[in-house]
């Protein structure tokens, strides 16, 4: 493992930079190294990523900045796991969602995207898998927001590695004592300080404080000794729900399948016909010139089946008609909300002379009526 980079350098900026620099520095970098807008070399992208975050960690907080600018990587290397800085001990992710949007969020907390992967390969041991996974977004149909629809996620998880027990290592061999700690997976420094010089215990940069090193990565996890699996639990959608509508899973009514509660996040897909505002649905009808002039009774579907619609003679293109409770269900309470169909008239084509013929004798009463 080469020598860790300084946090200052990283970012761009100087010991003696602003908060507000440093905040710059990181938004500017996080644009150009995020692993989605880097699809010829996502994995080079998600290290560099993963470096700045690690800096910006350190340099934005007053405490940490202080014991960096004292002791180095060795001053800070306790406010993270055994593992060095991992997502977990990332805590602005509020930051990133200014930057990127809400979509960050789901990026790093398990909509299976190339992070869950990463986060994978950097955790092991000392975290339970589930709780990374904060919120998962399901899409549905309008037709099943109406009526309520039990529906199936599967939610990621790290599970051991079968094939190498989850050593991390290629079957039949094992990894290497380290020879830099000699598998104590802590080294001493030696600092001055003032006059004196004081010891201080670090984690061994070459085995990440493991004690040992794989020599022959395990070719199915790659040397992280895990594997990514799913957890299929069914969730219940009650009907009524929209974009947004935020569901949490409680774990105890699971059946252990989950340790900690989830959130499902609802997106409802948009629909060819009809057009949802809150409970109410909207929705077009093209009807004959006829049927406008004479008036009618015309089919329009619902999302509840059909109805018939009755057009008053004389109807005028555009008018909105509306269908009292075949809209939405409420989603708390009971009722529905309306169904409002605008109508639209089709003016005739291509027609024949005797269309023609009629149409111009209907025209010339108008002309003597007025
Ligand atoms: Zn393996
Ligand atoms: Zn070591």
């Amino acid at each position: 493992m080469p020598d860790k980079r300084d946090y200052y350098e990283t970012l761009g900026v100087t010991r003696t930079s602003s908060k507000e620099e440093i905040k710059t520095a990181y938004r500017t970098l996080a644009k150009k190294f995020h692993p989605d807008l880097n699809k010829d070399n996502p994995k080079l992208a998600e290290e560099k990523f993963k470096e700045i975050s690690e800096a910006y960690e350190v340099l934005i907080d007053d405490n940490k900045r202080i014991k960096y600018d004292q002791y180095g990587h060795a001053g800070v290397a306790s406010d993270f796991g055994k593992e060095g800085f991992t997502w977990r001990n990332f805590s602005h992710v509020s930051d990133l969602e200014d930057i990127f949007g809400h979509d960050i969020f789901y990026d790093f907390f398990g909509r299976g995207s190339i992070f869950s992967d990463f986060f994978g390969a950097r955790r092991r041991g000392f975290e339970q898998p589930e709780q990374r996974v904060k919120r998962l977004q399901v899409e549905i149909a309008l037709e099943q927001a109406y009526r309520g629809v039990s529906t199936e996620v599967a939610i990621p998880r790290s599970d051991k590695c079968s094939e190498c027990g989850g050593s991390g290592s290629a079957r039949g061999t094992t990894p290497k004592t380290c020879s830099t700690c000699e598998g104590k997976g802590e080294i001493q420094q030696e600092q001055l300080q003032g006059f004196g010089r004081i010891i201080k215990i670090g984690m061994c940069p070459v085995c990440i404080g493991k004690g040992n090193v794989i020599e022959q990565p395990c070719p199915i996890c790659h040397g992280c000794g895990e594997v990514q699996k799913h957890d299929r639990i069914n969730v219940k959608v009650p009907p009524g729900v929209d974009n947004g509508t935020t569901l949490r899973i409680t774990a105890d009514k699971t059946a252990g399948r989950l340790k900690e509660d989830i959130y499902v996040v609802i997106s409802v897909q948009s629909h060819p016909v009809y057009h949802r505002q809150g409970s109410d649905i909207y929705m077009e009808k093209s009807i004959s010139l006829t049927e406008a002039t004479l008036g009618a009774k015309v089919d329009v579907p619902t999302l509840d089946g059909n109805a018939i619609m009755k057009i008053p003679p004389g109807t005028q293109t555009e008018t909105l008609f509306r269908l009292r409770g075949s809209g939405m269900p409420y989603l708390k309470g009971h009722g529905y909300g309306d169904q409002y169909v605008r109508v639209l008239i089709r003016i005739p084509k291509n027609l024949t002379t005797r269309q023609r013929e009629l149409l111009e004798e209907f025209e010339a009463i108008e002309m003597k009526k007025s």
